[in-house]
């Protein structure tokens, strides 16, 4: 285990995707988007990822350098097709569409299909509210069938986020910002990879017991194993029973069938994101102070209530990944051996030797 800073950590995954061969920017916007990831205390999500990004640059699977094409558009709603981009280029350029229709008409709907990885949904939630819209996000991952349905033990859904953002004018966002699954994917690799373990009823077998091993899902572990590869024979389970495999379902429907790009079960080639995305305008629907002023009357109402466990904070969305964010940039982000091993050897892959990679880290600059 290492701890490193933000900086140090955006510099070198910058200079792999660069060497990778995405231009600068484009290696800019995923570093910091990853790292970001990782202060809000998401780790399933952050650097952990950069070994899979760039085996899908080099199969072809995501493109460098791609944007977004609009397949259908009116004032208030667009399909958008991600043309299999970096879901760090291709989510920023939807959710800014959908920004600027919503600024315009109070409201409007992003149906985006085809996009690589679009990470921590939060981050797009997150912008939508600097630009002071609330926003709903539904996902789904109509390549990677995960998770069991409830009263089921086969894989038959993606882990689909669901995000709510609603903007503050004098604090922080509030973000509600999950999978509907028990454990996010990334968070059962974490654990695969030695990391926090996950709870021990967060997977289910094919006889219906339920278990925390994550080789249900990965399989036998060998060495260098792509954790695309989920061979095992267990899955995931929806969170919180019939509720969560109901949201869950309208996930793939929402984000999937809406969208274009499917539900989960049809026949896909490699594995992209779907998303609905509906953005509202606080200052078109009404008061923008009276209503900042209820939320934060609501929210300290909500977490004035006294804590089950003596000790213990009652929080408001969001207020995790605050709190992580402060801890992580005073005290560095925290990084399993294995993960910053990944990120080395996917440095060397693209011809970023691991002592150059290291020294970038170090802050010797990427180009000399
Ligand atoms: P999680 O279970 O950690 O839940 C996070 C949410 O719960 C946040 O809104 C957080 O503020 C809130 N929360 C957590 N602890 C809380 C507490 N003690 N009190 C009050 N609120 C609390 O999240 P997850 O399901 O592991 O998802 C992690 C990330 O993975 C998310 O950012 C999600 O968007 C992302 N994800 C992405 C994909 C994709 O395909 N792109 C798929 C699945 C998940």
């Amino acid at each position: 285990m290492r701890s490193i800073d933000a900086a140090s950590l955006r510099r070198v995954v910058a200079a792999t995707f660069e060497a990778a061969g995405c231009a600068q920017a484009e290696s800019m916007r995923i570093a910091e988007s990853l790292v970001e990831t990782n202060l809000t205390g998401h780790d399933s999500h952050g650097v952990i990822r950069v070994p899979r990004y760039i085996a899908a640059l080099k199969s072809g699977e995501v493109h460098p350098g791609r944007s977004i094409t609009v397949v259908t558009e009116n004032p208030v709603m667009a399909v958008v097709e991600g043309n299999n981009g970096f879901g760090q280029t291709i989510a920023q350029q939807a959710t800014d569409l959908g920004i600027s229709k919503a600024a315009s008409f109070g409201v409007s709907a992003i149906a985006l299909r085809h996009t690589a990885h679009v990470g921590r949904v939060g981050e797009w939630a997150e912008r939508a509210a600097a630009a002071r819209l609330i926003s709903i996000h539904f996902v789904n991952v109509p390549g990677s069938v995960l998770v069991a349905p409830f009263n089921g033990v086969d894989r038959r859904m993606s882990t689909n986020p669901i995000t709510i953002g609603i903007p503050m004018e004098d604090a922080a966002p509030i973000i509600l910002d999950f999978a509907t699954s028990t454990v996010a994917e990334g968070k059962v690799l974490v654990a695969y990879k030695g990391g926090k373990a996950i709870p021990e009823d967060a997977l289910i077998e094919p006889d219906g017991q339920l278990s925390g091993d994550p080789a249900l899902l990965y399989g036998l572990a060998y060495p260098g194993k792509p954790a695309t590869v989920r061979d095992g024979n267990g899955a995931i389970r929806a969170f919180g029973d019939h509720k969560g495999s109901g949201l869950s379902f309208m996930c793939e429907l929402l984000a999937g069938a809406l969208s274009g790009a499917g539900a989960a079960g049809g026949d896909y080639a490699g594995i992209t994101n779907a998303m609905l995305s509906i953005y509202l305008s606080p200052a078109i629907f009404g008061d923008v102070a009276a209503f900042t002023t209820e939320v934060r009357r609501f929210a300290d109402f909500f977490t004035s209530s006294r804590p089950a466990v003596a000790g213990s904070d009652v929080l408001a969305p969001g207020e995790p990944e605050q709190r992580s964010r402060e801890r992580r940039k005073r005290e560095g982000i925290p990084l399993e051996d294995a993960v910053w091993e990944g990120i080395l050897q996917a440095a060397e892959s693209c011809g970023l030797s691991r002592e150059r990679a290291e020294s970038i880290a170090n802050g010797l600059p990427a180009r000399t």
